[in-house]
């Protein structure tokens, strides 16, 4: 059985001191249960003290981004080799990395290949904007995201990572307008992902991977969202930082679960 995934991504909230007392809070209200995984992706420097800090049972840790180089003249910038030991994922590809930070495929291709050769788990978010729905190239849109940004990995390594199905437009704050997508946009959505990567990949390869949804999701819509087939968990911003509310949406999760194994 695959185990579902809940990822919180803080953005650029929380200072360290704010982000240990949200743990210290969170962990009081989470139990750990072995049919899901929680995935916090703090600021990059909130990352050490929180994985010296938090339980690690309960708990994983992920980066917000990094760069695809190991090391070298990148001002800023934080690569794989330096987070390999702090951080078990990476978000790569995030749609505000893209549009506010000129982020392309290519570049987010070399990303991916990159935290796979550093042992981190990327989770790649692919999603259409409003003009792709509103002239019906929203599939098109996802296609070619996801041709070019795995193309530098093997089947094998495309099986071993999360790609976040996150519409531009559901996600709150940002460029996103932060209308909730249905459960019946998302699915059709994640059918079509899945498809692709049979159809480039294998079918075993497919059956695989890990896929999320992203985009405003809340205690008020996770657990109709849990019903989408093939979804393996949510990739959750703005309500992650709320500790009850995000706790609730695990909780959601984690019950969701049982009785209904995936045999995936
Ligand atoms: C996100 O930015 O990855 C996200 C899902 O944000 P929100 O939940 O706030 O829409």
């Amino acid at each position: 059985m695959k185990k579902r995934l809940v990822v919180a991504n803080w953005k650029m909230n929380f200072n360290i001191a704010q982000a240990s007392v949200f743990m210290h809070r969170l962990e009081k209200l989470v139990a750990a249960k072995a049919n899901t995984e929680v995935i916090i992706c703090p600021s990059f420097i909130a990352l050490q003290p929180l994985h010296k800090d938090i339980n690690h049972k309960k708990f994983k840790l992920g980066a917000q981004n990094m760069h695809y180089a190991d090391h070298g003249t990148f001002t800023g910038e934080v690569s794989g080799q330096m987070l390999n030991g702090l951080a078990e994922y990476v978000i790569v590809g995030h749609s505000e990395r893209r549009y506010q930070f000129n982020e392309h495929d290519i570049t987010i291709a070399r990303k991916l290949a990159a935290a796979v050769r550093h042992g981190i788990t990327p989770i790649l978010c692919v999603g259409d904007k409003l003009g792709d729905r509103q002239e019906g190239m929203a599939k098109t849109a996802v296609n070619d995201q996801l041709t070019t940004d795995l193309g530098l990995l093997t089947a094998a390594e495309i099986g071993r990572i999360v790609i976040a199905y996150e519409p531009v437009w559901a996600i709150s704050g940002g460029d996103g307008q932060g209308t909730n997508a249905s459960p019946q946009d998302a699915e059709l959505m994640i059918k079509l992902i899945l498809e692709s990567i049979a159809e480039l990949y294998g079918k075993t390869v497919a059956s695989k991977i890990k896929l999320l949804y992203g985009g405003s999701v809340n205690t008020h819509n996770s657990k109709s969202l849990l019903k989408i087939e093939d979804l393996d968990g949510f990739l959750v911003g703005g309500e992650s930082l709320n500790y009850q509310h995000f706790a609730q949406v695990i909780k959601d999760t984690q019950e969701f679960l049982i009785g209904q194994p995936k045999n995936k």
